[in-house]
């Protein structure tokens, strides 16, 4: 029987990466967010606060498919989903089709928190973040940028580079907690939403695990991805390593291919893939972080 740790934090930049590309500047910045976000979990923060804010950082940091490196839509414009889930509350908030929010994560966050909902999509979504003062992008043709990995937009639907961010946390009380953002695919129709913001398909937390999902958005939504783990380990009693690969095994039968991040209630973090990589960053109290773009965490 082994004990529980007192904090277990994973963080991800994506299933989207390509073999052959440089995804140093990316390692280097999963590297310091890991070590600010498990500073975060020692010093008594709760999870749910600790992956808001990791996803923060990951978005403004323009490298992955998400806040400032959006992908572009079909007409041109960036359209981004966000979603949280506090896993010891049960409250869970999203935001779907936003446009020009630099933090769309804070916009899910306030849906959860300042509201009787827990999605809004577009338009009453933009003007929802403007009533809460979140910051908004203000000249966008110079905030977004390419994210690492992506040399110029692929327009090929069968081809189109996506990416997404997110953390997954257990703070000292053994609270659980999953936050994701993502920028989508490039060259989506206007209006398309993923996975990400679906609660249950994209991101998902209680008190027995919290995943947060990466990969063409289509198939994690047929899987009903994140839950469909939960509810192998709440009424199967599968151990969390299983019951992700048969999520992950449902998702490829379907044609799909991605990764998650996920933590259970005992600290065991898993970050399986069935892409050729993916961005992930993990720790746990008395462990060495873990940083990887294409081998296993
Ligand atoms: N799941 C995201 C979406 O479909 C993309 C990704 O994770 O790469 O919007």
């Amino acid at each position: 029987m082994t004990t529980r740790p007192d904090y277990a934090l994973a963080l991800h930049g994506g299933a989207g990466p390509k073999p052959g590309r440089d995804y140093s500047e990316v390692e280097r910045h999963l590297s310091d967010l890991i070590c600010e976000g498990e500073a975060m979990l020692k010093a008594g923060h709760s999870a749910v606060d600790t992956v808001e804010h990791m996803v923060r950082e990951l978005e403004v940091s323009g490298l992955y498919v998400a806040g400032r490196g959006s992908a572009q839509n079909a007409a041109g414009f960036v359209e981004t989903d966000a979603a949280i889930m506090d896993g010891a509350a049960m409250k869970a908030g999203s935001i779907a089709a936003v446009r020009n929010l630099v933090n769309p994560i804070s916009g899910a966050r306030a849906v959860m928190d300042k509201t009787p909902h827990i999605m809004i999509a577009g338009e009453g979504a933009d003007r929802f973040c403007a009533e809460r003062g979140l910051e908004t992008v203000k000249d966008p043709a110079n905030w977004y940028r390419l994210p690492v990995g992506v040399e110029e937009v692929e327009t090929k639907t069968d081809e189109l580079a996506h990416g997404t961010v997110g953390a997954v946390a257990m703070d000292k009380s053994g609270r659980l907690a999953a936050a994701t953002s993502t920028g989508g695919l490039f060259g989506k129709r206007a209006g398309r939403v993923g996975d990400t913001p679906i609660i249950g398909a994209g991101t998902w937390a209680d008190s027995g695990v919290a995943v947060s999902c990466t990969g063409l958005g289509e198939y994690f939504m047929l899987a009903n991805a994140a839950y469909d783990i939960a509810a192998q380990m709440k009424y199967a009693k599968c151990p969390l390593g299983a019951a992700a690969s048969n999520t992950l095994n449902a998702i490829a039968q379907y044609g799909g291919d991605g990764g998650l991040i996920a933590i259970d209630a005992e600290g065991t973090i898993v970050a399986p893939y069935n892409s050729h990589g993916m961005k992930c960053a993990s720790v746990k109290a008395g462990e060495p972080a873990k940083v990887s773009v294409f081998s296993p965490n």
